[in-house]
């Protein structure tokens, strides 16, 4: 019987470093004075393969043999341990919507334990998922096939977008039935169950931090960040004063890379809460996000979220800012002077806003962003952008066709960007006048740079994707696999994987969101349950 995988060289530094929790029994509780417990995931009873990463696979060493095995089922599943994995689920807490919600951890994660790939490179395997855990609560442990394809499309497909994310490495369903209530009105049903085996360099959240200084545990904060910077941060040296405050200013700046590149695609997450933000700077807990379609600042998929809109794509940049906050409050106790980390703080507003205005100007095709006037430009566009529904992926790649030779008509101009618009028949009178200004105040922009029509485009295809996981585009793969039929998360897939290159048999996934899937559940609403 297989009990191993020849690549997966595990090394489980956490557990070999942190503290338990001393109880090992699985039942839910607090667990005081420990950064992890050990926990089995629960054996399921008939798990299938769905789907796998290939990209993932091979960058943790496993062939497309190990993948397709039983073995491999098995142990994404949940049923059973491969040689050197030692499964454990992490303390954390969190604030949630605003709010200090105390102990929160892995309720439905657990690790499987971290290897090291041939290049020496750490990677922490996590089932998502597989059964419950300590920090469970009142929750079941387990996840559902809808929310496990999102994320499992979602996060391989950010990566290949470039956008700094955990990854998936497999989709396995468990042959049971997990009822949810999608929409908390009372019309709970049976749905598929699922695990994910996510795949990040370390899986810890701001929350890991805020639990041991909201319990006032100074010795487990310290080792946390000790261990975090020795581990995922080695390049700043052996931990110290002076390190902690580069290493909170490096979380800073990870962070502000991270809000750029989500702002940048029109990634809404949904649920910006600590628990939810990655020391690491990585997108992290794929669950009601969505991407923005027709262009809406105000607009959130999480319907849990729909009163407030606290994490609506225009507020991210400060949410980020003010979870950023929260960890510097967090570990304050082992740099004990405000200072340090006010100017960290106010270098994330800093390096977002270079960022911020840098990325736009390269949305827009120009070298540079060069100060008040591309300022302006880019206000004025995104101004447009509310005149009448526009689908913000279409119309900059539809952009980059624009000639910038003066004497193109107006009738011309139109032309090149009107299969963004949803309502076609508007672009007329006032909008349409104000459109066509704008692209004649931008071509005149664009004449300073010099560059040629062919170039500007190459350069501007290389930043607006093409294609993205629109949320139908999601539930159409999760409709087909609730049948039985994965045929469109693989075709998803593999779309996904080059999302700035035309692909001429895949136009129709770079179509503007039919109109049935405006107001489908799942299209346009989202929620927690998952
Ligand atoms: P989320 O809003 O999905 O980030 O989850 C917040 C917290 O609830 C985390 O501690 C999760 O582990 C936990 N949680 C979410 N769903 C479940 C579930 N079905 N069973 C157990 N814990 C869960
Ligand atoms: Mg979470």
């Amino acid at each position: 019987m297989t009990t191993k995988f020849k690549a997966l060289h595990f090394d489980n530094q956490f557990t070999k470093v942190l503290t338990a929790d001393e109880e090992t029994a699985n039942y839910r509780r607090q667990v005081a004075h420990a950064c992890y417990s050990f926990t089995t995931p629960t054996v399921v009873k008939a798990p299938k393969l769905v789907a796998y990463s290939v990209e993932i696979a091979g960058e943790l060493g496993l062939t497309e043999a190990d993948c397709r095995s039983d073995f491999f089922t098995q142990v994404f599943a949940g049923n059973q341990l491969a040689e050197g994995m030692q499964p454990y689920t992490m303390c954390y807490g969190g604030h949630q919507f605003g709010n200090w919600a105390g102990q929160l951890g892995d309720g439905r994660a657990i690790n499987l334990g971290e290897v090291l790939n041939s290049k020496g490179k750490r990677w922490t395997l996590q089932l998502k998922g597989a059964g419950i855990t300590p920090y469970s609560r009142s929750a079941d442990g387990l996840a559902v096939l809808r929310s496990s394809v999102r994320e499992f499309l979602c996060s391989e497909a950010m990566h290949a977008l470039g956008v700094p994310t955990t990854r998936a490495l497999s989709l396995v369903t468990t042959g049971e039935e997990v009822v949810r209530d999608m929409f908390y009105d009372g019309n709970a049903k049976a749905e598929m169950g699922a695990v994910v085996c996510r795949v990040a360099p370390s899986f810890l959240r701001f929350g890991s931090f805020e639990i041991h200084a909201a319990r006032n545990d100074i010795e487990q904060l310290k080792a946390l960040v000790d261990y975090t910077i020795r581990t995922d941060f080695s390049h700043l040296g052996e931990p110290s004063l002076e390190v902690y405050q580069q290493w909170f200013a490096e979380v800073c700046s990870k962070t502000a890379e991270m809000i750029v590149h989500w702002q940048r695609v029109g990634f809404v997450h949904g649920v910006m809460n600590t628990d939810n933000m990655s020391i690491l700077g990585l997108t992290i807990d794929y669950g009601p996000y969505g991407w923005l379609e027709n262009y809406d600042p105000n607009w959130t998929p999480n319907t849990t979220d729909k009163g407030q809109r606290r994490y609506r794509f225009a507020n991210q940049p400060e949410i980020a800012a003010w979870n950023l906050n929260r960890l510097a409050n967090a570990i304050y106790p082992l740099i004990e002077s405000v200072e340090p980390l006010k100017e960290a703080l106010s270098l994330y507003s800093k390096q977002f806003v270079t960022g911020y205005q840098q990325m736009m100007a390269h949305k827009l095709g120009l070298l540079e962003f060069t100060g008040q006037q591309d300022q302006q430009l880019i206000d004025d566009l995104l101004a447009l952008f509310a005149l009448t529904e526009t689908d913000m992926t279409i119309f900059y790649r539809l952009l980059a066709n624009l000639p910038t030779d003066n004497s193109t008509s107006d009738v011309d101009l139109i032309a090149t960007i009107n299969k963004a618009y949803y309502q076609p028949e508007e672009l007329k009178g006032e909008i349409q006048q104000q459109i066509i200004l704008w692209l004649r105040r931008y071509m005149v922009r664009l004449q300073l740079d010099g560059l040629s029509d062919k170039q500007r485009k190459s350069a501007m295809n290389l930043i607006n994707p093409k294609y993205v996981l629109r949320n139908y585009m999601a539930q159409l793969a999760i409709d087909k696999a609730e049948q039985g039929d994965n045929s469109l998360i693989h075709e998803l897939q593999v779309l996904l994987l080059h999302p700035y290159d035309e692909q001429a048999s895949q136009e129709k996934w770079a179509e503007k969101r039919p109109d049935w899937a405006r107001t489908k559940a799942g299209c346009s609403m989202l929620s927690c349950s998952s």
